[in-house]
């Protein structure tokens, strides 16, 4: 099956591509140049209804499926998405901008490698082993699958977004109905495609591409959607949070960060420098784990700062498609202005070191004029409480800031809303355990930052948001416990009885 044809439509509902009811316009488009990558029509609220439906009517036989059987259809599609490799990163590269290497070694792999990760735990939900809790009973424990679960993803990492929301779902028996970014549609309507190819059945896995005011708020609300499941802004996430509590829906919110990235005065300095590099520059800085304030301890604050400025001037910006592109365009002109208004706010009250927007010719002698490109941008002298320090800017911009003791340098961490990732960079075995304790962030690197795996779980503390993505720690939020209770004394009239009427 050619999973890249969208020529009979952007909506994916009961196991095929169709035009929906919507009617409002939307075009795919390639930052690199502002081509058109795909006409779309956006999903009207009745197209999400008809999903929602289409989920409703898979779930019986679905959830009712024996683990090993789901397990298989997961396997199945781990081979299915490995043999669409090439066309998933070509069209996840269109569609976003980013290098054409990142989607080839790390969306796509990752994708996969999650997909046989849930194959696995699909056959690996646990509870309690069944007992005499009250000593007239036995109980035991069922984990049951949720229902029709809502799922509304970003856009800068479609792909995975997808599948970190889809997989953990159906492994546990749900079915789904997915929202992605309307930027960046395509590669999750492939994904479902993709479903369909393995033989899971249709109406498990369904997709529409719709506006977040309009379809978006639909499927929150929608009274058939057991669950909703968001990843995306702490602002949007709020709202999304709202509407789920109207209608009593349990909600595994996946927002926004500012990891910070503390380097202590033992750190390995060419480490550091590299790991900062990478991890502010990684997707063009839109990532919601990216380094985004490194606090460096005084001895090495200069050359820490020289070092990182020296780095950037070396980053290769060009057409994402070039495999010797390190730095593609933003996803939007949208976004790359909004980014670009961070940077010309800070020039009143920080330095930027080195940064704008970049123009003229890249590394491979693509016009980069046409592009949303922007450059990697260095700041520093930035008070802790300005815009530059607390903001989500999720684009290729590294503040620095200098700490003294260790006190401070963990305590300055700690100090925005923000709970998603963070680093330490140390070779004390004491401080990089303090760090670990006290850093308050879903997840901790020591020596390293950005590096996730399909076996560890992924999620925020404070305003990142509750829940866990990947992991078997994922399948706790798509499933529910039901306590079932035997009673073992075969007596009418049972002991309790007496506190409601009569003696013994
Ligand atoms: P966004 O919040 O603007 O949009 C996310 C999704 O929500 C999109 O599909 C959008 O259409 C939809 N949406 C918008 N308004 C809505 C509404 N009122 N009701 C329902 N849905 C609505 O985020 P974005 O700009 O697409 O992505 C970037 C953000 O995502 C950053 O904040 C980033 O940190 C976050 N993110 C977080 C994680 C994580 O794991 N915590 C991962 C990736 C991205």
């Amino acid at each position: 099956m050619d999973l890249t044809d969208f020529s009979t439509g952007a909506q994916y509902i009961a196991g095929r591509l169709t035009e929906g009811t919507g009617t409002e316009p939307f075009q795919v488009v390639n930052p690199a140049d502002g081509s058109v990558v795909q006409h779309v029509t956006l999903a009207s609220t009745g197209d999400v209804d008809t999903a929602v439906a289409a989920a409703k009517a898979a779930l019986p036989a679905w959830s009712s499926a024996t683990p090993g059987a789901r397990s298989e259809a997961l396997l199945r599609l781990a081979a299915v998405l490995a043999g669409h490799a090439e066309d998933f990163a070509r069209v996840e590269t269109a569609q976003t901008g980013k290098p054409i290497k990142l989607s080839t070694e790390f969306d796509v792999p990752g994708t996969v490698d999650n997909t046989s990760f849930f194959a696995g735990a699909a056959r690996n939900l646990e509870g309690k082993a069944a007992g005499e809790y009250s000593g007239d009973h036995t109980s035991y424990v069922r984990r049951e699958a949720i229902g029709v679960v809502g799922s509304i993803s970003p856009w800068n990492y479609p792909l995975q977004m997808a599948a970190w929301k889809i997989l953990p779902a159906i492994a546990a028996g749900n079915t789904i109905v997915l929202k992605p970014a309307e930027l960046t549609p395509l590669t999750s309507l492939m994904f479902a495609r993709a479903c369909t190819e393995a033989g899971i059945p249709d109406g498990v896995v369904n997709v529409v591409t719709g506006a977040g005011r309009g379809a978006g708020e639909h499927l929150v609300s929608h009274p058939d959607v057991a669950m909703v499941s968001f990843t995306g802004s702490t602002p949007v996430g709020r709202r999304v949070a709202e509407l789920a509590t109207a209608s009593v829906k349990r909600t595994h919110l996946e927002l926004g960060g500012k990891a910070p990235f503390v380097v202590f005065d033992d750190a390995d300095l060419d480490a550091a420098v590299h790991g900062a590099v990478a991890a502010s520059l990684i997707n063009g800085g839109q990532d919601c784990t990216a380094a985004t304030r490194a606090y460096v301890q005084r001895p090495l604050y200069d050359a820490f700062v020289a070092g990182v400025a020296e780095l950037y001037g070396q980053v290769r910006i060009g057409h994402p498609l070039n495999p010797a592109t390190d730095l593609g365009p933003l996803v939007s002109y949208t976004h790359r202005d909004r980014v670009a208004g961070f940077v010309e706010r800070a020039r009143s009250y920080a330095t930027v070191v080195t940064g704008g927007q970049a123009l003229g010719l890249g590394h491979d002698g693509t016009d980069l004029n046409p592009g949303a490109y922007y450059l990697p941008t260095l700041i520093t002298g930035a008070p802790q409480d300005s815009e530059v320090v607390q903001g989500e800017i999720f684009g290729p911009v590294l503040v620095v800031l200098p700490f003294d003791s260790d006190e401070e340098g963990l305590r300055l961490a700690n100090d925005t809303p923000y709970g998603l990732a963070a680093s330490a960079w140390t070779r004390d075995i004491h401080r990089s355990l303090r760090a670990t304790r006290e850093i308050q962030a879903g997840c901790v690197w020591v020596n390293d930052h950005i590096p996730i795996i399909s076996e560890m779980p992924h999620g925020g503390y404070k305003a990142s948001g509750y829940g866990k993505d990947m992991s078997q720690y994922s399948l706790d939020e798509y499933t529910q416990l039901k306590h079932v209770m035997f009673d073992t004394t075969a007596v009418a009239r049972k002991d309790w009885h007496r506190t409601v009427f009569g003696d013994r």
